[in-house]
């Protein structure tokens, strides 16, 4: 349903996206994970046909979007960053406007009637657009990109500056209009997209360093506990050391907090072994006090250092080969 080859976008020397290529699938609901910066928008604005690229193709239903911008733009509904809503209409003028706008030939009521419904925005139809919260206006933007009935939506990041709660109900709309769209999503919050789809493009520096199902994104990271620690002792190295030979210990990093008689550390032990029994008495064997044990959950940057060691030492196997 989407493809996108080879596509490049450069500003001056900056490569803002720098030979991306992916496929999503009919039905889907991918995610374009990545943290600010990483080229999210641009492909969602160029997927739009709202910004011209560098080199490269990107084709919606085998429609090229680079070259039949308009045509492209029949089979998209686009939530972008900054929707273009008019504060000074009312919802449903705003919808009519819209559906003026992309020429539709709907019976208009009951279609812009069922959209209110399916977004739920139909108790403030008659409210100014102005006056809505960030959350309605949310709504009231996704709506308009329903208005054309169109096979694909491009959503970039929807969720941004809501509430938890308007998060909640957007993640349930989104995981409801997947049921009739081929969706791509943008957003720089892995719960997110774990929540909400089916396949994660994880995109940094204009590059793509990860295009998989989610679970199998999320499951190297959660192959592991991870506890900060706090303890007293000679000196970092001798701690480090000694927490390294820890039965079930995989990795330990000292960390730079260390206040007058402790150190801390980060330590990575494999899941689903309790390493805090052997640790005590090594401490204890050692005259080391522990003073601090907390488990650290794992978050969208973790994900992104290990995916991005991963890639460089794929790109540095390559030009070795090379
Ligand atoms: P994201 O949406 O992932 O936060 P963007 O796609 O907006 O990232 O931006 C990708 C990169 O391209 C950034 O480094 C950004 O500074 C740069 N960029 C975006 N738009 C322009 C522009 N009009 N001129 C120059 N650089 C730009
Ligand atoms: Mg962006």
């Amino acid at each position: 349903m989407i493809r996108v080859e080879n596509l490049t976008k450069r500003y001056g020397k900056h490569y803002a996206l720098n030979d991306i290529s992916f496929e999503i699938k009919e039905g889907e609901i991918v995610g374009l994970l990545g943290p600010n910066g990483a080229g999210k928008s641009t492909t969602m604005n160029i997927l739009t046909g709202y910004l011209s690229a560098t080199s490269g193709s990107a084709c919606i239903d085998g429609i090229n979007v680079l070259e039949n911008p308009t045509e492209a733009k029949r089979k998209i509904g686009y939530l972008p960053e900054q929707p273009p809503l008019y504060h000074e209409m009312t919802v449903m003028e705003y919808l009519n406007f819209v559906y003026e706008l992309k020429g539709c030939a709907f019976p208009r009521e009951p279609h812009l009637a069922e959209i209110a419904d399916v977004v739920k925005i139909r108790d403030v139809k008659d409210r100014l657009i102005g006056h809505l919260s960030k959350g309605y206006k949310q709504r009231v933007g996704i709506a308009a990109a329903l208005v054309n009935a169109p096979p694909v939506l491009i959503f970039d990041e929807p969720t941004v500056g809501l509430d938890p709660q308007q998060i909640i109900e957007v993640r349930n709309l989104l995981r409801s209009l997947g049921r009739k769209h081929t969706i791509i999503l943008s957003t720089h919050i892995l719960p997110e997209v774990q929540a909400v789809c089916e396949k994660i493009i994880v995109i940094h520096h204009g590059h793509i360093i990860a295009n998989e199902k989610t679970e199998d994104i999320t499951r190297e990271a959660e192959s592991f506990d991870r506890f900060r620690l706090k303890i007293c002792g000679p000196s970092s190295r001798d701690i480090r050391n000694a927490l390294q030979t820890v039965n079930g210990v995989r990795h330990v990093e000292v960390l730079p907090g260390r206040d007058a008689e402790s150190y801390a550390f980060l330590m990575e032990c494999e899941r689903g072994r309790d390493v805090r029994k052997p640790l005590f008495r090594l401490c204890a064997d050692r005259d080391f006090a522990i003073i601090g044990l907390e488990p650290v959950g794992t978050d969208l940057e973790d994900i992104f250092v290990r995916l991005v060691e991963k890639a460089a030492k794929k790109e540095g196997k390559g030009a070795r080969k090379k």
